[in-house]
């Protein structure tokens, strides 16, 4: 799951603003409304991890493609480039899963240990 990284301007940024400077926050949900104040010029900085990055990359190299088709230039070149890219795209999608499928068995065996607490 992509982070937040909490950036200020500088260092003549106010209190409210330099208490979550570099703060990174796993969930955007915590992330403190932004501007805090009139003038804030702080912004969120957003941490993907390698195969997340991975999917923004191909997102990009596929809307390229799309683009190009569009304008009823076909580039064969860049047509021979879409089975590799969605390997690519099914292989990291595999990796993500993959995380998602272990954050449900820990979810799954908290849910156990407070069944058996109660
Ligand atoms: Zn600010």
């Amino acid at each position: 799951m992509p982070q937040f990284k909490w950036i200020t301007a500088g260092s003549d940024s106010c209190f409210a603003c330099t208490r979550w400077s570099n703060k990174v926050f796993s969930k955007l949900y915590d992330v403190p409304e932004l501007p805090v104040h009139p003038n804030c010029r702080c912004r969120l900085k957003v941490i993907l991890s390698p195969q997340e990055k991975e999917l923004v990359k191909i997102g990009d190299e596929l809307n390229r493609l799309k683009a190009q088709s569009s304008q009823d230039v076909y580039d064969l070149s860049a047509l021979t480039l879409i089975p590799f890219l969605f390997e690519r795209l099914l292989e990291a999608a595999r990796v993500l899963l993959g995380e998602v499928e272990q954050s449900v068995q820990t979810l799954g065996i908290f849910w156990d240990n407070y069944q058996e607490m109660r």
